[in-house]
């Protein structure tokens, strides 16, 4: 495998993978979030022999293998192309954000298996050079319905299934999420890539965000969908149960494994992929939450791997304080930080167990806030030797306290003791 190594700062891939302080990150962009088995093996055993073993499940539900050097990459992209893991050059990657349902075709109750859709999503971006003028973080939601839709993901296209083989298409645009029409499924990826190439048209930033209104009535008129005939929020099923054994009522199962600050090492990640293969299953799905998912034939193997699952320390249970809280990798990581940011937000999440604070945390190691874009009940934003702390807000908000590390046992605990009474 030859070619340049583009190394930027920013909107990592695995053609352009991204510096870190650890060294390079190169993210790995699955296939409609699905990997083989075989691949995920590979993926493990490729994050210990080209990089430093830590590998992060991201919020777009990608992977990505930490410090790679100049050195590795090479051999790495030879290992993710066997695996049909690697696209032909960074742009056309940049531009293959297509996020679908973690349970696609495992949950009986979903409207429709939207794979099939995503492939071909993928492969009308990959033959389309139009869209390589897309921004890197355009992104593409498509929804089956069922029990974990994927209501919190930001995009800048939606296809949601909507019954009958229609997809409803609609775009997060100037007002937020605005449904233009509907489509039979068959035609569902060519009007996403006439859409997208319209949002770039007409949007100064080439985000739908950022159309102006009547940009948005003009699209619409342009596409021509057919008028939705029915409202999409009531096929979704909100607050499914994301973790430990989900039981659907055909009798099958899939179990869902949360990934700790949604980082794994290549040894877990290597035995899981042994358990999974001992118990005869073929494909591991990611989620935008952090959250692995098996689909499991009977209960036996779910409970089989839920206790392996238990004792390797993934998040198996919806309650756990870890799922409230995010945080980035911080110090021996990344440069931009000396503190120690995901061990502080563990003694945080015992502290929450024990105090009954049942809000948010985000623990940031500096103000750019890579964890987590959303509001938290609770941030602390690395500054220096310190953090401040901000309340219900993001790390662009002004702080209403401080926190000495040194000082998490006593003056975090009076802390989330003081917040409690708003979240409990
Ligand atoms: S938030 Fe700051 S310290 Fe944390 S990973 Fe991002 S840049 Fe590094």
């Amino acid at each position: 495998m030859t070619g340049s190594v583009a190394i930027k700062g920013w909107c990592p891939g695995a053609r352009r993978p991204m510096q870190s302080g650890d060294g390079l990150v190169v993210r790995v962009r699955p296939h409609a979030g699905s990997v083989p088995l075989g691949a995920l093996a590979a993926l493990a055993d490729a994050a210990a022999r080209f990089g430093n073993g830590q590998i992060d499940l991201t919020r777009r539900a990608n992977l990505q293998l930490r410090g790679v050097t100049a050195e590795t990459l090479a051999p790495l992209w030879s290992v993710l192309a066997s695996l049909d893991l690697l696209d032909d050059d960074a742009e056309g990657e940049a531009i293959r954000n297509v996020a679908v349902n973690p349970l696609a075709g495992l949950d009986p109750t979903e409207i429709l298996d939207m794979r099939p859709l995503a492939r071909a999503l993928e492969r009308r971006l990959a033959a389309d050079a139009g869209v390589r003028r897309l921004p890197g973080k355009f992104g593409f939601l498509l929804d089956g319905g069922g029990r974990l839709p994927l209501l919190q993901l930001e995009a800048d296209i939606h296809l949601v299934a909507c019954g009958d083989a229609s997809i409803a298409i609609g775009l997060d645009g100037p007002d937020g999420l605005e449904w233009l029409g509907a489509t039979a499924a068959a035609d569902a990826d060519a009007i996403a890539v006439r859409l997208a190439l319209a949002i770039l048209k007409q949007s100064p930033t080439g985000r739908a965000r950022a159309l102006p209104s009547e940009a948005v009535a003009v699209i619409r008129a342009e596409l021509g969908l057919r008028p939705l005939d029915r409202s999409i929020a009531n096929v979704r099923q909100v607050g499914s149960q994301a973790r430990g054994l989900i039981a659907f009522a055909n009798g099958t199962y899939a179990v869902g494994l949360g990934a700790v600050f949604g980082r794994l090492d290549s040894e877990v990640t290597s035995e899981l992929a042994g358990e999974l293969a001992r118990l005869g299953i073929a494909e591991l799905r990611l989620s935008p939450w952090r959250t692995f998912y098996a689909g499991i034939v009977n209960r036996a193997d779910g409970e089989h791997l839920l206790a392996f699952a238990r004792g390797s320390g993934f998040i198996v249970d919806d309650a756990d304080p870890l799922t409230r809280i995010d945080a980035c990798s911080g110090v021996g990581c990344c440069s931009s930080t000396t503190l120690a940011t995901r061990q502080h937000a563990r003694v945080l999440a015992d502290m929450a167990e024990r105090t009954g604070f049942s809000g948010t945390l985000h623990v940031s190691g500096c103000a750019k806030g890579c964890a987590r874009s959303a509001l938290a009940d609770l941030v602390f934003i690395g500054d220096g030797d310190h953090y401040r702390v901000v309340r219900q807000g993001t790390v662009k908000d002004g702080a209403f306290a401080e926190l000495d590390p040194a000082q998490i046992a006593t003056a975090g605990h009076a802390l989330l003791m003081q917040e409690k009474g708003a979240h409990v």
